[in-house]
């Protein structure tokens, strides 16, 4: 009687990871297309000299392209949004 009721058992066990992970799938689904329609096109920014600068240690980063606006972290911290002037070539 075991030897029969363990491979249903197994069965069962297998249905149910597939209902579940198909649910998983379908719901992750539904995240991603909700997030592809609110993204927007990315604006190309690098003649705005725009910089993420990190506060705890100093590290920049230059946006040349901002998509949806979004400060990163550095260091556990938000880093700051900075825009500086150009720095104009030294003329002799
Ligand atoms: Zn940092």
């Amino acid at each position: 009687m075991l030897a029969i009721a363990t491979p249903v058992l197994w069965l069962v066990a297998v249905l149910l990871f597939l209902a579940i992970a198909g649910i998983g799938m379908m719901f992750m689904r539904g995240i991603a297309s909700v997030r592809s329609t609110e993204r927007i096109e990315p604006e190309d920014v690098a003649d705005l000299d725009v910089f993420f600068v990190c506060r705890e240690c100093g590290t920049e980063f230059q946006v040349t392209k901002l998509g949806e606006v979004q400060v990163p972290r550095h260091c556990g911290e938000p880093m700051l949004v900075v825009r500086r002037p150009r720095h104009q070539p030294i003329e002799n």
